[in-house]
């Protein structure tokens, strides 16, 4: 079984490396499966592509004590089974939905000395897969807004153009309501998005 557990292990590869570079880190909650407590079980390394560099990082791996399964610690600008880093994916959907941009244009923002950037079925592939937690985000973000504003404005809603774009300016207003210091995550919204609504 290959399980990952997605965790807040640094903002992007340079702090992850730096900080996990060398050593797994500590986890401390309990077995996914069993609640019994895991030890460290090796790491391997895989691929992470980010914008304009490709790295290779450690993913380190946990093994129960009690019922024997292991699983991986993956830092939370990856998303299992995808080499390209969160932050890519996201900015594709930016550049898609909101800034409605060609994939052509998309794929030569991501171009570096040694990467093509993404294909355009890549793409396609990852807004594909957004579209289905998109749907369901919208009435659930709406319903959260609600709770932070009961009379929280939601005229905009009424006219606006596509179901991305209510996503978009949803997510902004409910960040701004949780946290009203910072602009945006750090790590992107996607990550946020996803933790918020598991
Ligand atoms: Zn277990």
């Amino acid at each position: 079984m290959n399980k990952s557990i997605v965790k807040p292990l640094g903002k992007n590869v340079n702090t992850y490396l730096r900080k996990y570079g060398r050593k797994s880190p500590n986890y401390d909650s309990g077995c996914p499966c069993c609640g019994g407590k895991p030890h460290k079980h090796g790491h391997y390394k895989r691929t992470v592509v980010l914008k304009h560099s490709e790295h290779r990082i450690p993913i380190y791996r946990m093994k129960c004590s009690v019922c024997g399964i292991t699983f991986s610690l993956m830092p939370d600008f990856l998303i299992p089974y995808h080499i390209y880093a969160v932050g890519v994916m996201e900015s594709t959907w930016y550049q898609r939905h909101i800034g409605c941009r060609s994939f052509g244009h998309i794929r030569r923002g991501f171009c570096g000395p040694k990467l093509n950037g993404p294909s355009k079925r890549t793409m396609k592939r990852w807004l594909s897969s957004w579209k289905k937690n998109i749907d369901r985000y919208v009435p659930w973000g709406i319903r959260q807004l609600l709770l932070y504003d009961p009379f929280a404005d939601l005229q905009w809603t009424r006219h606006t153009p596509s179901v991305e774009r209510a996503a978009f300016t949803l997510t902004k207003r409910l960040w701004r309501m949780v946290y009203p210091e910072s602009p945006y995550p750090f790590y992107g919204f996607f990550p946020w998005i996803n933790q918020l609504m598991k």
